[in-house]
């Protein structure tokens, strides 16, 4: 078997870039350690954001919003999008200055952003009690999908039917080199012969990378969300709120309230220090950090705090040093290309992501540029150094400047 792309890794980003390289006329294998969806993706919030820190995130995030609401059109698919929009709210005086600025660049990026009153707030959503103090900023282009399985699932579906290759339950082992070019992979059941391999390995791109012998700069940071029982009023499609002094998000859930943030002092995890074993079902939870960060919106968000909670859950994010996705070529393994570094926005950017390194890895004119994304772009970075931005870029997800 001589597949012209070797995926690894079958989350949002992984079969995002196989479905668009089968889009491109390559056949495709995806190679899949344990189920699709089972780790990050399966566990995602599901919230898709316009509102981005530099241009290019401003375009990759509209074009995968373009993109999901359209699945159907391109891939042959269905997928329900629950088109919400949203709201950027800020209570402080630093807050809002730093969203007004925001909403002025976002929209000289494209993005459809405007200051919304008090009583827009109130008319559109019923769990959230905005005051006169607070700046709204209306993000009619966000929406949000229920359930993140259903995304998986729909790429999958697309996938199989463009032709894909999806293994599960097969690890890979090694990368082969030859003359430090990648000829092909080893999984625990057998070799793949290829020219050009994907590490979209998610918590484990590290690993994955490690086995060609090159760095990846990915530090996987803890994070977490809940979902209330559910209550009067929140079992219809509203839009998200994300309270950005806060650093905290919600949205209606299977008739409950989804709440989820961005502690100030997360938990890196390396799994390399971790048992081969490990997975994201054994990253231990901490309910007590959603309910510190819950108290912080007490008095508008009351049911994130007060309703008992049916769901809660938690994964890894692969943090960069600058905040931005890695995506593209390794440079000294040619054939090794790398998607990941998703900075709590793999999910909702996998569309657009998969769509211009699959143009890349297939050498498509046209498609979007995204050389800004190469993991060229960083030198040696020591595993201390890592954390510490990664921990950082984490801490400050709503106010990255
Ligand atoms: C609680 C939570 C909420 C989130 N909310 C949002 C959100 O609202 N919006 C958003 O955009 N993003 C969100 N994210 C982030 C989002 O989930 C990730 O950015 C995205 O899922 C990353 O996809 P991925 O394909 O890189 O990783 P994953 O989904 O983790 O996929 C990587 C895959 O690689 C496989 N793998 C690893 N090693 C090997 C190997 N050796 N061989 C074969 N396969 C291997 C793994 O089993 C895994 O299935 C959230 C994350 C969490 C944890």
């Amino acid at each position: 078997m001589h597949p012209d792309v070797v995926v690894i890794g079958a989350g949002a980003l992984g079969l995002s870039t196989a479905l668009h390289c089968a889009l491109f006329g390559r056949t495709v294998v995806v190679v899949e350690r344990d189920t699709a969806g089972s780790q990050a993706s399966g566990r995602a919030a599901g919230l898709f954001k316009s509102v981005q820190a530099d241009e290019l995130r401003t375009t990759l995030a509209r074009r995968s919003i373009a993109r999901a609401v359209s699945i159907d059109d391109w891939a042959g698919v269905s997928l329900k999008v629950a088109r919400s929009g949203s709201f950027l709210v800020a209570r402080t005086g630093e807050h809002q200055a730093h969203l007004r600025a925001e909403a002025g660049r976002s929209r000289q990026w494209g993005a459809d952003v405007a200051e919304a009153g008090r009583a827009e707030l109130a008319r559109r959503v019923s769990y959230y009690r905005g005051d006169a103090s607070e700046l709204a900023l209306w993000c009619p282009e966000d929406v949000y999908i229920e359930e993140p399985m259903a995304l998986v699932w729909a790429l999958v579906a697309a996938c199989r039917r463009h032709g894909v290759e999806l293994a599960e339950s097969e690890a890979v082992t090694g990368i082969v080199l030859s003359g430090g070019q990648v000829t092909g992979v080893e999984t625990a059941r057998r070799s793949i012969a290829t020219t050009a391999v994907v590490d979209a390995a998610g918590a484990w791109t590290r690993q994955v990378a490690e086995l060609a012998g090159e760095p990846a700069a990915v530090a996987p940071v803890r994070h977490q969300l809940l979902i209330t029982e559910p209550a009067t009023d929140l079992d219809r499609v509203q839009p998200i709120v994300r309270v950005v002094d806060a650093a905290v998000y919600l949205r209606p859930a299977r008739g409950g309230l989804m709440f989820g943030g961005f502690e100030a002092d997360p938990l890196p995890v390396d799994p390399r220090s971790r048992p081969a074993t490990f997975r994201t079902a054994d990253l231990p939870l901490d309910l007590s950090v959603l309910r510190k960060m819950s108290a912080q919106v007490a008095a508008q968000a009351p049911l994130a705090g007060e309703l008992p909670v049916a769901e809660h859950r938690g994964g890894m994010f692969t943090m960069t040093p600058d905040g931005r996705f890695i995506a593209g070529p390794v440079p000294d393994a040619p054939g090794l290309w790398v998607a990941s570094g998703c900075n709590g926005s793999g999910f909702s950017s996998s569309l657009a992501i998969g769509e211009a390194l699959a143009g890349w890895i297939c050498d498509m004119p046209g498609g979007l540029d995204i050389g800004a994304l190469s993991p060229a772009r960083f030198g040696p970075v020591t595993d201390e150094a890592l954390i510490t931005a990664g921990v950082w870029q984490y801490a400050h997800y709503y106010d990255p400047a």
